[in-house]
Formats: C-alpha cells, structure tokens, sequence
C-alpha cells in the first residue's frame, strides 16, 4: 500500500527507521518521510485517481500508513477547489480560485495532520499522545485520538481560542490551560511525554503531520487537471501546510506527475507576529523569535517556528515571496469575502485577501495569473470576528428603504 522509504533529515541528512516511533533527529531537525518514487513512478497512474473516495487517503501509496486497516479517518480531505470572481474582480484578479479547507472534520485543515499522525502513531503502537496547541491542532488531535481509540493529553496557552478548548473536552482529551505562550505549554507537554512515555506530537517534532498536510498539494495538481496554478498563497503560522505543498510538488514531478514551472509559494502573516517575513527580507535562513505575538487569528501566532528553515526554502526554491497584513486588514478580509461570494474565512484565511491585493498592487502578481488561496478554516469557529448589530422592528413597524448590493456576477 505505502511506498514509505525511510525518514532523512533536511539538515543533516542522516536516515532514521521509519517503522519505529521518531521524533526529531539527533541534530534537532524535523525528519522527512521519504518514498520509493521511482517504483511508485511505474506502478502509479494519476489518472486512476479519479475512480478513488474522496478524502485525502486516495493519495495512500505516498502516505506512510503500511496497514490499511489502521486508517482513522472521518472523512477529511478533496475539499472543495473552486473560481471567486467576484472577489477576483475587486482584486483586479480575475483568475482567482479558493481552496476551502473549512469543511473539513473539525473545521480545519489541521484535520489532515491529525488523520495522518494520529493512524501512523497508533500503527507504530503510540497509546498515549501529548501535544502542545495554540487551538485548532489539539482539537484535531483530541478528535481523531478519540477515533482511534487513542490516549490524549492536551496543553493550550491560558488566553487560546475558546472553541477549540471545547472541542478537545468534547473528545475526552485530558486538556490542561498553561499561564504563558504556545512555547511554555510545549515545554510542559515534552516534560510530561518524557515522563510518563506519551509519545509526544507536537508541530514538526513527529514526522507525519506533515505528510496529512501534503496532500492539500497534490489535490490543487489534481482538481486543476494537472495544470498546475501560478501562484499559491497560504497563511503562514508553523509553516507546516507551505512545507507540506512544497513536499507534493517535488514528490508529484519525480513521479512525473506535474512538470516545472511550480507555483510561487507566498507565505501570508500577520503584522503581529511576523518572523517569517523578516527573515525573507533580510535573506537569512532561520527566523528570530518574534517577541510579544499577537494577532486576532491565531493560527499563524507561532514567535518560532521550528520548521523556519525549510518555509524559507519553499517560499525561495518557488520564486515566493512573503507578507505581513495588519489585523484590520484581516478583519475587512472576512468581510469583503463574505459580500463577494458568501464564504466565511476563518481570520487566517482572509489575511490572503490584503496580501492578494497588495501583491497584485506591486506587480508580483501580474493580471492574467491564475492564483490559489487556500483558507486553512471555516469562519463558523470564529463569530466574534463578524459584527451584527442588527436593527429590531415591532411587528406593526414598516421596513426602511434599504441599499442593495449590484445584482450580477462580473
Ligand atoms: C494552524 C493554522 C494555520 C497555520 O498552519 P501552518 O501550516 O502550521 O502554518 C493557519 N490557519 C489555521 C486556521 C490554523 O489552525
Ligand atoms: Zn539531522
């Protein structure tokens, strides 16, 4: 079923089993799952694809789960890829396409993640998984450990989402609140793996995630008939999704599957929390930590992220780029996205809407490319973001005249 090679690391290149239990490499580096491309290149026809489910395991040869019956899944993944003219039109972009990640199990891409890491984690013969979440992860995790039939024990910054909180009690995850930041609560949860032998799954520190995480790649190759976009823009917090589209696109060009050029990859932050974005700049490696962090979506508040390295690469390897939205900007996003064409963003989602508009400004987009926004999340977790102070009427009371939007796609 699955061509799983082995795990290299990106830095140091050493090799480590794949079919035992990894963390990080001895160096400190996260590892990467490699395949045997070459027999997968003449035993795979991407056009069998088609007569597959819809979810992210029609991708299971280049997924490291070796026993199809340790598969947890609720169904996540080939979310929906479709145009946004209207939105297009007001970003003078009128080849404009959304990838909805909202829909999936969770209401979130990390469900990918979750999927994955959790099925090769119980495969390997995890009991017990610890993680660190400012939010969203912990609740995929909490939700597909409970499908698995999984241990999970889960440790959220004091001030994280409040939804996400829920969910993992929802779940029966054992959830601690930390008095502190995403980093301080990992510290505990590797603190408590050590102790009590959880094996620990926090962003990166596992290797499979991010295989969950690749497969928003290959579906874009896949929806778009193999023609692949000219630019993708993704909000950008631990780098995960970035690295993991990047990861599909060498494995689908060695498969012969996709020919150069590849899409520019465009990491999307917030101006709060931006570390990423300096780091392109300035033309370093590694990002610095970014002090006091904050934004209103905080899926992409990460001061440091540990797989910096390899968002760098994806970003320069594409001809990317990267850019910081301030939070108002976000906050018009959500709006202009729901106006336009009745989708509600989740706030990391709609950071790509000022970053399109800016890039299209500067000419780093030109008028007749064909771009991907994806948006990692349903705005339903998020109803703060969106005022209704809504007029109230007696029943005897005659509605006012009102102003309507234009009638009419452009
Ligand atoms: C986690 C998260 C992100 C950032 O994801 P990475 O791939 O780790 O950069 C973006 N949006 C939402 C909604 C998230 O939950
Ligand atoms: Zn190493």
């Amino acid at each position: 079923m699955s061509y799983l090679a082995h795990l290299e690391c990106p830095r140091c290149s050493s090799r480590q089993d794949p079919d035992r239990l990894q963390n990080l490499c001895p160096c400190g580096s996260p590892l990467l799952a490699r395949y045997d491309l070459d027999r997968a290149r003449q035993e795979l026809d991407r056009d069998r694809l088609r007569e597959r489910p819809p979810t992210l395991w029609r991708y299971r040869e280049l997924l490291p789960v070796r026993d199809p019956a340790q598969v947890v899944s609720l169904g996540e993944g080939m979310t929906p890829l479709y145009p946004v003219p209207r939105l297009g039109a007001a970003l003078d972009l009128p080849d404009l396409w959304l990838k909805d990640e909202g829909v999936n199990p969770g209401g979130t891409f990390k469900s990918r993640g979750a999927a994955v890491g959790v099925s090769r984690a119980r495969e390997l013969g995890a009991r017990v998984l610890a993680l660190p979440t400012a939010g969203n992860a912990g609740a995929a995790w909490a939700l597909y450990a409970a499908r698995a039939g999984l241990g999970c024990v889960v440790v959220m910054p004091e001030d994280a989402e409040a939804l996400p909180m829920r969910e993992c009690a929802l779940a029966g995850a054992r959830t601690f609140l930390v008095r502190g930041l995403i980093s301080d609560a990992g510290a505990v949860a590797a603190r408590a793996a050590l102790r009590y032998g959880w094996f620990e799954a926090a962003t990166l520190k596992e290797p499979y995630r991010l295989e969950g995480k690749k497969t928003m790649g290959y579906e874009i190759a896949e929806q778009m008939g193999w023609r692949l976009p000219d630019a993708i823009l993704y909000p950008t917090g631990g780098g995960v999704g970035i690295i993991g589209i990047y990861k599909a696109l060498l494995e689908m060009e060695a498969l012969g599957w996709i020919r150069r050029p590849f899409p520019r990859l465009v990491a999307v932050q917030a101006a709060g929390c931006a570390p990423i974005v300096q780091a392109f700049r300035e033309g370093k490696d590694r990002a610095e930590f970014w002090p006091g962090a904050a934004t209103v979506a905080g899926g992409i508040r990460v001061p440091k992220p540990l797989g910096d390295f390899l968002v760098l690469e994806a970003i320069r390897a594409t001809g990317g780029t990267a850019v910081a939205v301030t939070d108002p900007e976000i906050l018009a996003g959500i709006r202009e996205a729901g106006r336009a064409e009745g989708v509600f963003l989740c706030p990391e989602g709609a950071a790509l809407v000022a970053a399109a508009r800016r890039l299209r400004q500067e000419g780093f987009l030109r008028r007749e490319d064909r771009v991907v926004l994806l948006n990692t999340g349903t705005g339903l977790k998020y109803p703060e973001t969106v005022p209704a102070d809504l007029p109230v009427l007696d029943p005897e009371d005659d509605l006012p005249e009102v102003d309507l939007p234009e009638v009419g796609r452009p």
